[in-house]
């Protein structure tokens, strides 16, 4: 059993050796799972095959013909389609910077509801995911610093690492991987045209500056469930509350309980916080933010905001305040249920004392089809912008630059000092069951739902809860 556990089991994929010698072409070892029946050198060979050579065979002959994608059909709808596989091109040039991905984990996010919504300009067609983890199955000539079999977490930025923002380490706006505006990503509208990884293989191009490698690869296993939050919502959230200038002792106002917010208020508590206050109109996510900690504000009470954060700090503003919800906000109390683009933004203005600062990761576009005002189809909202000038606000925006914080918390993961995905309640889904984790999430899930399309994060999971249930 020990040998198991150490290996990448897949069903279809699993060759098994019980003592005699691994399977070779050529000479070299192609794979092999070993089930260690004694203590002979024989299977402890075998054993040991299989994490270090499965992924050398030549993996393009037999699995080329074999890519899906989580593909955006219309409003409302995605379907799990079979797409192309990914080649290691820019257009018609060889992409030599490239590799080339085979999924490990990539998760939904609240920012892929906004295109499935229909609420921006996707076309359909499109294939989703920008939150990628995954191994490196080909890789292009110019990339020096990272091998085949490497694991990887990819930000959800594409940056080229060259341009004149990237090497401010403003990664979220690189200015050469989207010919319409600054900023690229995986499987999103007006991101660059990047194909996205909710898919069993993806390219990433500029691969050596993008990719953050695991330093090893079984311990990177045994926490893929929290690692696999690197590539957006923990380092959206931390910069969030760093926009917001969380520190030792800041009383916090979190403005949404989906996945951002809470991977937000988990951040504020790493960042040292004395409160951290979550409102949102869910109750079932406020229950999951109070199971770590925070304070929670139901939204749908008739009770005025600023009365609720004085019953918990005293007073009725905080020292940061971060909108975790974007454009498609809600009001509160009996407009709980109708949308009202400006409120979060206007309120946390209300909410933040003089000379606080405001962290906004939640998304506000520039079409927004979807709107109901002729303004806000536009992106232009009615913001109360004098309040927050009289009060001396800073303000952060825009796309979180992933790469300035995913190696720190990627340290505090790997090392117990945060638990990210029970704080966001990380649930696995085979990629085929993608539909339903839309669904779900768009219904309020208290759940970041990780698709796991090679059934990967699944046999980690069971091989523990094997040895769990043996010791
Ligand atoms: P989500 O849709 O699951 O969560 C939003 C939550 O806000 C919901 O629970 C909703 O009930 C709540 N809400 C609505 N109106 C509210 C109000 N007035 N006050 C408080 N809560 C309210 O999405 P998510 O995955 O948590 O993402 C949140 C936002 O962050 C989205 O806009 C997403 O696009 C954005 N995002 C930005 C970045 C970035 O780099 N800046 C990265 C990832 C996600
Ligand atoms: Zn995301
Ligand atoms: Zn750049």
């Amino acid at each position: 059993m020990a040998s198991f556990q150490n290996s990448r089991v897949q069903s279809w994929r699993v060759m098994v050796c019980a003592g005699g010698s691994p399977p070779n072409r050529d000479g070299k070892i192609v794979g092999a799972v070993g089930v260690s029946g004694g203590s002979g050198q024989q299977d402890h060979t075998v054993a040991e095959a299989a994490p270090k050579h499965f992924n050398t065979l030549d993996w393009r002959e037999s699995y080329m013909a074999n890519n899906r994608g989580v593909v955006y059909v219309g409003p409302g709808k995605v379907e799990v389609r079979s797409i192309d596989f990914p080649k290691l091109s820019l257009g018609s040039r060889k992409c030599e910077h490239g590799v080339i991905l085979k999924l490990v984990s990539t998760n939904i996010c609240g920012s892929d509801q906004h295109m499935v919504r229909g609420r921006t300009t996707a076309p359909a067609g499109m294939v989703l995911g920008h939150e990628i983890t995954g191994e490196i199955v080909e890789k292009g000539r110019d990339v020096e610093f990272l091998k085949v079999g490497d694991l990887v977490s990819a930000p959800f930025n594409i940056a080229c690492g060259r341009c004149r923002n990237c090497r401010e380490g403003k990664t979220g706006i690189c200015l050469n991987v989207n010919g319409d505006r600054a900023g690229g990503a995986f499987g999103y509208v007006d991101m660059g045209g990047w194909i996205g990884g909710q898919a069993d293989y993806v390219m990433t191009p500029y691969a050596d500056f993008n990719l953050l490698k695991f330093p090893d690869k079984d311990q990177a296993l045994e926490k893929i469930e929290d690692l696999t939050l690197l590539s957006d919502i923990f380092p959206t959230g931390y910069d969030g509350a760093v926009k917001a200038g969380v520190t030792t002792g800041s009383t916090v106002y979190v403005a949404g309980a989906g996945p951002v917010g809470l991977a937000c208020a988990a951040s504020c508590q790493l960042l040292g916080a004395a409160v951290v206050i979550v409102g949102d109109m869910i109750p079932e996510r406020l229950a999951q933010a109070r199971s770590f900690g925070c304070e929670t504000i139901d939204l749908r009470e008739r009770v005025p905001l600023g009365e609720r954060i004085a019953q918990i700090v005293g007073v009725p503003e905080v020292d940061s305040a971060i909108d975790c919800v974007g454009f498609e906000a809600k009001g509160q109390a009996e407009q709980a249920g109708t949308e009202q683009p400006a409120t979060v933004l206007n309120s946390l203005m209300a909410l933040t004392r003089a000379g606080g600062a405001i962290g906004i990761p939640g998304l506000y576009v520039t079409d927004d089809p979807g709107a109901k005002d002729a303004n806000a189809k536009q992106g232009v909202l009615g913001l109360r912008i004098g309040l927050g000038w009289a009060k001396s606000h800073t303000f952060g925006t825009g796309q979180c630059p992933v790469l300035r914080y995913n190696r720190q918390l990627m340290m505090a993961i790997l090392h117990n000092k945060v638990a990210i995905a029970k704080a966001v309640n990380v649930t696995v889904l085979p990629l085929e069951e993608a539909p339903r984790g839309y669904s779900d999430f768009d219904k309020g899930a208290a759940k970041k739902f990780v698709l796991d399309p090679h059934g990967i994060v699944r046999s980690r999971r069971t091989a523990t809860e094997l040895v769990g249930a043996q010791s």
